[in-house]
């Protein structure tokens, strides 16, 4: 589709600033608005003064109906209860819609996917074009290496995030479990904590670093008697995210009702 109208539900967030600045900025997309949720000081100030574009007579709502109207795509980097809220929405409109938000529990899943039914839906819990290499690397490395190679999946965030593991960790983890042939959930270690006795064959660790502004790091340790293998991402910027969000909108707008991912818009 040319020249899309691309809208931001959350639009005062730390990502739906950026989101917001980089589809003004952007050629071949334009800006269809911005919301809030309802009480948010953001809500009735002008988007453009808002991420520092100037006076855009877009004023920020807290009314995503009418932003589903008038937009082709939007992007939700929010809450899952939002999220499923906006999957609704999207589908009640026609509306495509990509979500960034991570924590999305299989309850939301379910209503996203049912959503994508009638309309278009992608979903990405790592919009990085980095992030969904190492998803790739991370699959291939799991079904090359026997279950001699413990897997551990190590990640760090900012002091503000909510969720843990984080969505890309948990991303990580379904990948070297499908590299595998296994189901993550039956083979998981979310946590390690006390007596936990030796760790087991063929599980899939976790562990999870809080602090200071970190954007994002991953890396994923594939540990036997001899060697490491360590295959890893680290963001140093929010931006990354925002870029890879972005050129999705742009790919997704128009495509007919479905789920889809960051491999279909980077063709991994
Ligand atoms: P944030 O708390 O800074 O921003 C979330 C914004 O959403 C807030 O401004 C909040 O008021 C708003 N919001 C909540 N409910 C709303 C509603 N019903 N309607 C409109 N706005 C609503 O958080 P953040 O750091 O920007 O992260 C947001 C989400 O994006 C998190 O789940 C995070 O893990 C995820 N994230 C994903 C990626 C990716 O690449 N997919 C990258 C970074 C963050």
């Amino acid at each position: 589709m040319n020249n899309p109208a691309i809208g931001v539900v959350g639009c005062a967030g730390r990502m739906g600033r950026l989101l917001a600045r980089m589809v003004q900025d952007r050629d071949g997309c334009r800006l269809a608005g911005g919301t809030e949720r309802a009480g948010s000081t953001a809500v009735g100030q002008d988007l453009g003064e808002l991420i520092g574009a100037g006076a855009l007579d877009l004023p920020i709502s807290d009314q995503a109906d009418v932003l589903f109207e008038i937009a082709d795509v939007v992007l939700d980097f929010t809450s899952p209860t939002a999220a499923a809220d906006h999957a609704s929405l999207a589908a009640e409109k026609g509306s495509a819609l990509l979500i960034g938000t991570t924590g999305l529990d299989q309850g939301i899943l379910d209503r996203i996917a049912a959503a994508a039914e009638r309309t278009a839906i992608l979903q990405a819990a790592n919009t990085s074009l980095g992030v969904n290499l190492l998803l790739a690397l991370v699959e291939q490395a799991a079904a090359k290496l026997s279950d001699s190679y413990d897997i551990e999946i190590v990640e760090m965030h900012h002091r503000h995030k909510v969720d843990a593991p984080s969505g890309t960790a948990l991303a990580l983890g379904e990948a070297a479990a499908r590299g595998r042939g296994v189901a993550l959930q039956e083979n998981a270690d979310w946590a390690r904590h006390g007596q936990t006795g030796a760790r087991e064959a063929g599980h899939i660790g976790f562990a999870v670093l809080r602090g200071g502004d970190v954007a994002g790091d991953h890396s994923v340790v594939f540990a036997a008697d001899g060697e490491r293998l360590e295959l890893g991402h680290r963001a140093s910027s929010r931006e990354v995210f925002a870029q890879g969000a972005v050129t999705a909108a742009q790919w997704l707008a128009g495509r007919p009702p479905g789920l889809y991912g960051m491999r279909d818009v980077l063709d991994l």
